[in-house]
C-alpha cells in the first residue's frame, strides 16, 4: 500500500523527494536551495492517509501562518502544550523566518513531527526572479497546489517595499491589467499572504517594513484572509510592523471598504479611481465590480472618518481616455472634497489596446491638477522592463524561460 502511495504522491509531484514515510502517513518535503538565504525545506498541503480497510482519504495540511492566534492556542492545549509555546513558534515563524518546523530549536521533536503532519510552516517556492535596473525584483513564487504568483521587492534610497498578492488572478478584469486577464483562479489563505512578506525579508536578510497590497488580486475581494494576513504582519507577537506603513488598494468594492474601516486598524487605503464619471469608469472596470462612483466615495469618505486616515485616489493616466480637462477639473474636486492626495499612475504596457503616456502628457496633466489645488504625486511605475510595474503582474503556470519577457535592461533567472 505504501508503495501505492507513494507512486501516486510521486505523479504529482513537481520536484522534490519523499523524506518520510511511516505507518499512516507519507509526506513530501521539498528541498530547494535558493541563495543566499539558504534552503527551504517546504511541505506540500496534502496527506494521503491510509486506514486499514485500505481506504485512503487525503488530508489537507494547513499553513499554520492561516490559523488565528485562538485557533493555534487551542490546537496546542489539546497537544498537552504549555501557554508559552505559540510565543515560541511565533518568534521562529515571524522573527527568525524559519520554514520548516524542524528548525524551531527549543521546540520540543515530538511537537515538531505532531506539527508537520497537520501543518506547513511555509508555502511558497521561489521559481523564477527577475532584477530590473531600477532596483525592483519580481518573484515567481509557486504554491503548494502549483499554482503561482507574483511579488515584487521595491527599492527606494532610504528602504525597502514588498508589493504582494492576494488572489491568484483576479474576478475584476480591468480592461488594462493583466492581472485580471483570466478572471479568478482562487483566493489566497492568510498564510500564503504573509508568506511573501517573509519571503522578501528572508530573501534580503533584513526585515522590511513597507507593505503594498498592489500585486495580484483585489483585496477587498478576499477580505477575510487579507484582515487576517495584516492583522498578522501588525501583531506585536508576530511580524510587529506598523500599519501606517501598509496600504490596500482596491478597484472600489464600497462593502469592502466600509467592513476594512470597521475593522478599525488604521492601514492606509488607495482607491483605485481612473475616471471622474461612471460612464468613463465602467469602460475601464467591467459593470459586475463598478459600483457607483457616489457609492465608493462615500465609502472612502467612511473610512476616513472612521481610521483618521487620508485617502489615496491612484489615477492610471490613459491619453486620448482619461486625460481631457474635464477629467482634470473633476479631478481635482473629488480631491479637494475628500482631502485626499492624487497618485498619477502612468498606464503600464499590457498589451491592452490602450496608449501609453509620454512624459509631456504626464507633466500637462499633473501641472494642471496642482493647479486647481490637488495634492499629487507621481507614481514612478518601477520594474516596468520586467512587467513587474502596476498592472503588469499575472499568473504564470510555467517556470522561467517559458514565456519571461526580460528585456536587455534585466536580469532573469531560474531558482
Ligand atoms: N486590485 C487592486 C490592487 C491591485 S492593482 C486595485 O485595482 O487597486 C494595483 C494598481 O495597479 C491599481 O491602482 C491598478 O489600477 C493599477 N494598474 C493595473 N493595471 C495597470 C496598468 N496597466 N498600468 C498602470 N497601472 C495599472
Ligand atoms: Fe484586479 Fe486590480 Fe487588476 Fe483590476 S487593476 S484586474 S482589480 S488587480
Amino acid at each position: 500500500m505504501h508503495s501505492e502511495g507513494a507512486k501516486a504522491l510521486e505523479s504529482t509531484a513537481l520536484y522534490g523527494s519523499i523524506s518520510s514515510r511511516d505507518e499512516d502517513a507519507l509526506a513530501l518535503s521539498y528541498f530547494v536551495p535558493v541563495p543566499p538565504a539558504g534552503h527551504f525545506n517546504i511541505r506540500i498541503s496534502y496527506f494521503i492517509v491510509h486506514h486499514p480497510g485500505g481506504l485512503q482519504k487525503t488530508v489537507k495540511i494547513r499553513n499554520i501562518k492561516s490559523l488565528s492566534k485562538d485557533e493555534l492556542a487551542a490546537w496546542l492545549i489539546g497537544h498537552g502544550q504549555p501557554a508559552f509555546r505559540r510565543a515560541q513558534i511565533y518568534d521562529w515563524l515571524y522573527r527568525k523566518w524559519v520554514t520548516a518546523f524542524d528548525d524551531m530549536r527549543n521546540i520540543p521533536t515530538s511537537l515538531h513531527n505532531e506539527l508537520a503532519t497537520r501543518f506547513s510552516a511555509f508555502s511558497i517556492i521561489p521559481i523564477d526572479r527577475q532584477t530590473a535596473q531600477d532596483g525592483a525584483t519580481k518573484f515567481l513564487l509557486k504554491l503548494s497546489d502549483a499554482n503561482t504568483i507574483e511579488t515584487v521587492i521595491l527599492h527606494a534610497a532610504d528602504r525597502y517595499t514588498v508589493c504582494i498578492s492576494t488572489q491568484v488572478g483576479c474576478p475584476v478584469q480591468c480592461a488594462f491589467c493583466a492581472s485580471g486577464r483570466h478572471g479568478l483562479v482562487r483566493n489566497l489563505e492568510p498564510g500564503e499572504i504573509v508568506d511573501q512578506v517573509i519571503f522578501a525579508c528572508r530573501h534580503l536578510g533584513v526585515r522590511i517594513s513597507n507593505v503594498v497590497v498592489m500585486g495580484m488580486g483585489e483585496p477587498l475581494l478576499n477580505l477575510h484572509n487579507t484582515i487576517a494576513a495584516l492583522d498578522a504582519l501588525c501583531d506585536p507577537e508576530r511580524m510587529a510592523m506598523s500599519a501606517r506603513r501598509i496600504t490596500i488598494s482596491t478597484s472600489g468594492i464600497p462593502d469592502g471598504i466600509r467592513a476594512l474601516a470597521d475593522h478599525g486598524v488604521p492601514w492606509n487605503l488607495a482607491l483605485s479611481l481612473h475616471a471622474v464619471t461612471d460612464k468613463k469608469r465602467a469602460a475601464i472596470i467591467p459593470a459586475v465590480w463598478c459600483s457607483p462612483l457616489s457609492t465608493v466615495l462615500k465609502a472612502c469618505e467612511y473610512y476616513k472618518q472612521t481610521t483618521g486616515r487620508v485617502v489615496t485616489l491612484e489615477y492610471t493616466l490613459i491619453p486620448g481616455k482619461n486625460d481631457y480637462p474635464e477629467d482634470c477639473r473633476g479631478l481635482a474636486s473629488i480631491a479637494t472634497t475628500l482631502h485626499a492626495k492624487v497618485n498619477v499612475i502612468p498606464l503600464s504596457a499590457t498589451g491592452a489596446h490602450f496608449r501609453v503616456p509620454s512624459q509631456k502628457q504626464i507633466r500637462d496633466f499633473v501641472h494642471e491638477l496642482q493647479r486647481q489645488g490637488a495634492p499629487v504625486t507621481i507614481r514612478e511605475s518601477k520594474g516596468a522592463s520586467i512587467e513587474a510595474a502596476c498592472g503588469q503582474l499575472r499568473s504564470r503556470d510555467k517556470p522561467a524561460g517559458g514565456d519571461s519577457e526580460a528585456t536587455a535592461t534585466s536580469g532573469t533567472e531560474s531558482l
